[in-house]
């Protein structure tokens, strides 16, 4: 894991261990396990328990210990001890050279069990389940002691050895602690520590015919490991008293400590493995790396990084009240990871033909396009043809008001490459759609607009003959209720039936040798990954994740794309010192400002508008940066009645001040003009030459004339004083008129003044 990585913010159990380790508790050391039982794969909610003891022991000079939790010998397998390793070191955690496993510890934990009766602290009780069950009691109610619990131990121990040697049948007899059948803590109402079982075990086979239960084996590893600090989810509270009494019967010199936190849900999916295990049993999905399931294997396949996984965790922190998750967080938290390193290419999902009649055919317009929105280094050749594949989507013959993509006599810029206009269709006898015909300006090559030149939008596209045919899969959400299950009956009604689509679409050429588990963006479309399920024949390609939240929108829950923005009351301006409940909630949500929160809070249509900017792809931080503070400013000073766009056009805006095509000041002077209804940002920019300017020949030439106009600064700079800097990168700004790059232009003044 890098060094960079955010640390996860402090709870309590980070609280409680850094209290541990100055008052030198446990000589000061920490030592942690992850603990699973090896029957079924990780998910998503185990990396939280792995990023919380890994990361402690990572955090406070530790060790963590993997720990096969495997004393029961029906359900586990080989299979899931090695996934699960898999899946640990593929998170980017190292166990070293502490793996362990509880089965390791047969031998000792009956030897315990022996020294436990020797000493009064057990006896075998010859109950059935039924009978343990109804003498149990109720949690108002005390237990009854069976006739059993005043055998004598030498009869217990002679017992219990014979139920070792297999002389009773399963459920004939278990040993059971002898601590008081009238607790309040029904946990302690003597709960049975070893059962009869006549399973084949994966590690221990045929040698052992009684198996220690979890309450028992689980405490004592931890102790003959010198475990210090035991994390376990909440459901585990009322095994603590249990945990320490059988710690403290047996004399164990180590004495662990239990500390509960909250296990994570996450809405519209499952994360329990027995759950797993049968949608995988019932073939609902194909396999544990099924891309829909939320298992890391699944995860991994879908495309998501650990680094992804690693920061959700830490986004939702540690702490002991049971809540659910939205996916949705979970996906935005993915596109920003992936948003990061994901190189821009294209590809088409529902082809449609395009005949570009102004070229010849057999005509190949080689073009050069960057991988990159920043401008990165990196480039691929594109191939512009007479025949091409645009979305279907992206064609309407009767367009609606604000579609701003192809349509009869209307000119898109086809990303990269140039800007057509639609001159015609042809269609089948029946009236269907055949093709679409457009002439393109040879004069735009590369998609820059002439001046005055008026563009509906940009489309991506193909070409016909050098693309590649892929099958794309695309993945919706498992399920197609929030919690499943929960309105009762079984869960696996609620499974989403079109959560998988298979589509045949194209891609262009750069993509033919990608390799297994290569990642990168289809422009407009999402986050793709090559699936292992490619071949030399053909490539499959998952998505990751949309760019915008369409599961919202199918659902009807996302408002309309053109929010009108109403000028914002007086009353939401005036701050209230403590953040409510629901700005508070957005605040943790989103990661933005208490001040951005509480004014996005008290204002829906604000709200409304940043939403719709994180769906259609921008970050969160970003947008609400951008309309709480520039936005709200501009409405304020012009006292608007309404805007006439949307989170969409927010986001598009947000995109180009990422990418520094904008500086703030011109994304300042952008929203200005979205707000006179002048069009969207890209339009506007196109109009008026807004962009950030980066050629290196403009910047030095504005670093030299500065240098040379203030030799006094410069003079000051060069005997050492380095703050003059910022003072000579205020002037070249100003001279750029707000439109260098700051980074290029700070770069063009230092070699000016170094006299490169
Ligand atoms: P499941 O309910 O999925 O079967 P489990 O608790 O039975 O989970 P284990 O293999 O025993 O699975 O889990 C190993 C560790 O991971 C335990 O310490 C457990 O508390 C933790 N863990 C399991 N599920 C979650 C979750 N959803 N959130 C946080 N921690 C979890
Ligand atoms: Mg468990």
């Amino acid at each position: 894991m890098s060094d960079q990585e955010t640390r996860p913010p402090s709870d309590f159990i980070r609280d409680l261990v850094r209290a541990d380790v100055s008052a030198g508790t446990h000589g000061g050391k920490v030592c942690t396990r992850f603990p699973p039982e090896p029957n079924g794969y990780l998910h998503i909610g185990h990396a939280k328990s792995i990023c919380l003891n890994f990361g402690l022991a990572n955090e406070f000079n530790g060790v963590c210990h993997l720990r096969m939790d495997d004393t029961n010998p029906t359900t586990e397998d080989q299979e899931y001890v090695e996934a699960i390793q898999r899946d640990v070191r593929w998170l980017g955690f190292d166990w070293h050279d502490k793996m362990f496993y509880a089965s390791d510890y047969f031998g000792r934990l009956f030897e315990i069990g022996e020294q436990l009766i020797g000493s009064g602290h057990a006896y075998v009780c010859d109950c059935t389940e039924d009978e343990l069950g109804r003498d149990r009691g109720t949690v108002t109610q005390a237990g009854a002691n069976c006739v059993h619990r005043t055998r004598s131990a030498a009869e217990s121990l002679d017992l219990f050895r014979r139920m070792r040697k297999g002389e009773y049948n399963e459920g004939a007899k278990t040993l059971r602690a002898k601590i008081d059948l009238a607790s309040p803590n029904m946990k302690l109402r003597d709960p049975p520590l070893y059962r009869i079982k006549r399973s084949h075990h994966y590690r221990t086979a045929d040698a052992w015919c009684i198996y220690p239960l979890y309450d028992y084996a689980h405490c004592l590893s931890d102790s003959f490991e010198g475990i210090t600090h035991s994390l376990c989810t909440t459901e585990f509270e009322s095994a603590r008293e249990l945990y320490d009494w059988v710690v403290a019967a047996a004399g164990m010199p180590w004495v662990p400590r239990q500390t509960e936190f909250a296990r994570l849900n996450i809405s519209y999916t499952v994360l329990s493995k027995r759950k797993l295990l049968e949608l995988v049993q019932n073939k609902d999905v194909n396999g544990w790396d099924d891309p829909r399931l939320p298992t890391l294997a699944g995860l991994r396949r879908r495309g998501c990084t650990p680094e992804a996984i690693r920061d959700f965790c830490a986004r939702i922190g540690v702490s002991k009240n049971l809540s659910t998750v939205d996916v949705a967080l979970f996906e935005h938290t993915l596109r920003e990871d992936l948003d990061a390193r994901s190189p821009r290419v294209m590809g088409v999902l529902r082809p449609l033909k395009v005949t570009v009649e102004s070229l010849p055919s057999g005509t190949v317009e080689e073009l050069d396009a960057p991988y990159w929105p920043d401008g990165r280094e990196g480039s691929r050749k594109l191939q512009f043809t007479r025949e091409l594949f645009i979305e279907q989507d992206d064609f309407a013959e009767d367009p609606p008001p604000d579609f701003h993509r192809l349509a009869p006599g209307r000119t898109v810029r086809l990303r990269h490459a140039f800007i057509v206009t639609c001159v015609g269709v042809i269609k089948d006898r029946d009236g269907n759609l055949l093709e679409v015909r457009v002439a393109h300006d040879p004069k735009t090559r590369g998609g820059d607009a002439a001046a005055g030149q008026k563009v509906d939008g940009t489309i991506h596209w193909v070409s016909a003959e050098h693309s590649i045919p892929v099958e794309v899969r695309l993945f919706d959400r498992l399920f197609s209720t929030e919690s499943p299950g929960e309105k009762g009956g079984d869960f696996r009604k609620d499974l989403n039936p079109r959560s998988l689509e298979v589509l045949q679409a194209r891609v262009e050429s750069s993509l033919q040798h990608a390799a297994h588990g290569t990642r990168f963006q289809l422009e407009r479309l999402g986050y793709f990954v090559v699936d292992s399920d490619s071949t030399s024949n053909g490539l499959v390609l998952g998505r990751t994740v949309t760019l915008r939240d369409s599961w919202a929108r199918a659902a009807g829950k996302a408002v309309k794309p053109a929010a009108r923005v109403k000028p914002v009351s007086k009353q939401t301006a005036a701050a209230p010192q403590e953040l409510n409940e629901s700005a508070s909630a957005l605040q943790s949500r989103l990661g933005i400002s208490a001040d951005e929160a509480r004014t996005l809070d008290g204002e829906p249509l604000l709200r409304t508008l940043l939403e719709e900017a994180i769906a259609a792809g921008a970050a969160a931080k970003d947008s609400a940066a951008l309309i709480c503070n520039d936005l709200l400013g501009e409405l304020r000073a012009r006292k608007l009645a309404q805007a006439l766009f949307g989170g969409a056009q927010i986001a598009e805006l947000v995109g180009l001040l990422r990418a520094g095509t904008l500086s703030s000041r011109l994304a300042k002077e952008v929203l200005g003009e979205m707000l006179a209804g002048k069009g969207s940002p890209a339009e506007i920019i196109a109009r008026g030459g807004l962009t950030v300017i980066t050629d290196s020949a403009v910047l030095e030439a504005v670093a030299f004339k500065v240098v040379a106009g203030n030799p006094e600064l410069a003079a000051r700079f060069k005997a050492g004083n380095a703050n003059v800097l910022g003072a000579l990168l205020g002037i070249a700004m100003r001279e750029s008129a707000g439109r260098a790059n700051p980074k290029a232009l700070r770069e063009a003044l230092e070699a000016a003044l170094s006299g490169k």
